[in-house]
């Protein structure tokens, strides 16, 4: 057998495997989605057929078939203008969801946003889908970016916010030129019972960033079915550390492979250039941490990134958002390029 399509079935396989576990263990909750909220619609296109997806994976053809003359990125950003994300300190869904719903009125062919699900709190786990005008994100580079799994993380939120608003009218060349070769799935408030109280845990009082695998609860569930079916190229999972954690310098941990490596060095380098100390590492251990259960268990490239959380230290929130928004477009910038 030829070592591409070798590679191209074992992949399937992974993928099947990966649907059928989540599946089995996901049944259950969605039903609970459904009872908790009538507003819970997911709306994600199924998965593209898996021919599609290796005829796309598969370089020769891909060439053959790229035009011939490379049109430059549009640098002229079209669209209706779109405020800056609620800059409150607690970053609240309640002051951060009508921004986000805003955005797909706004600019309907580039940004959909899927309600997830229903938490046991009465909040909704609220994702924006964007790509380039009207291009369906199964013909590009697809990263799924997860902030604020714990609600005393808020800087999480507000990277991932402006992260948004930059992806949609930065126009910066370079950004533009990775914005129309990327789609991006973003959850700014994975944990929203968490972050509505600024608090760690969930409703339930568990740490969701412990509960990839035991699926303990109603988010994680909601989460590993949705990025498992988007079947991202990238995860980045947006965290903070805390005054009281040990260690606490800022940080890319790369799991999942070569891409995983390449992109936190990349997201440190970044950083460093706008003068924020980031270091780049890789760790295999405990996989019920989302990145490495994606890295680990399935091989689906993702990093943790951790900046500092410091409230009532002068100038410590602009360098966290700062650092995890320069990290975000590293990582965007490795993803689109392969
Ligand atoms: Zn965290």
């Amino acid at each position: 057998m030829h070592f591409s399509s070798f590679r191209r079935t074992a992949r399937s396989r992974a993928f099947l495997w990966c649907g059928a576990g989540l599946l089995s263990v996901l049944s259950a909750s969605e039903v609970r989605a459904q009872q908790l909220s009538p507003l819970a619609a997911p709306a994600l296109e199924p998965p593209a057929p898996l021919e599609e997806q290796q005829e796309e994976d598969d370089a020769p053809f891909a060439r053959v078939r790229r035009p011939a003359r490379i049109t430059r990125p549009a640098l002229i950003v079209r669209g209706v203008p779109i405020s800056a994300p609620p800059d409150g300190f607690y970053q609240t869904p309640e002051e951060i969801e009508p921004w986000l719903l805003d955005l797909s009125r706004l600019r309907p062919t580039q940004v959909k946003t899927r309600i997830l699900g229903a938490t046991l709190g009465g909040n909704r786990i609220v994702a924006l889908e964007i790509t380039p005008s009207g291009v369906s994100p199964w013909k590009l580079r697809r990263l799924a970016v997860l902030c604020r799994q714990h609600g005393n993380e808020p800087e999480s939120s507000a990277s991932g916010a402006r992260f948004i608003r930059e992806f949609l009218t930065s126009s910066e060349p370079k950004k533009r030129a990775v914005a129309q070769k990327t789609a991006l799935l973003i959850v700014p408030i994975a944990n929203p019972d968490g972050a509505a109280l600024y608090r760690r845990r969930t409703e339930e009082n568990i740490d969701m960033n412990r509960d990839w695998g035991p699926f303990r609860t109603q988010e994680t569930r909601v989460l590993a079915n949705w990025i498992g079916a988007w079947r991202p190229h990238l995860i980045v999972d947006v965290h903070q550390w805390l005054p009281k954690d040990r260690q606490n310098e800022p940080m890319a941990e790369a799991s999942g492979g070569a891409l995983a490596r390449r992109t936190a060095a990349r997201m440190a380098q970044n950083s460093a250039r706008r003068g924020y100390a980031l270091s780049a590492r890789s760790r295999w251990g405990l996989d019920t941490l989302s990145h490495r259960f994606w890295g680990q268990k399935f091989k689906i490239p993702a990093i943790l990134l951790e900046t500092r959380h410091r409230p009532g230290v002068a100038g410590a929130r602009e360098a966290a958002i700062g650092t995890s928004l320069a990290a975000l477009w590293g990582a965007a910038e490795t993803v689109s390029r392969k």
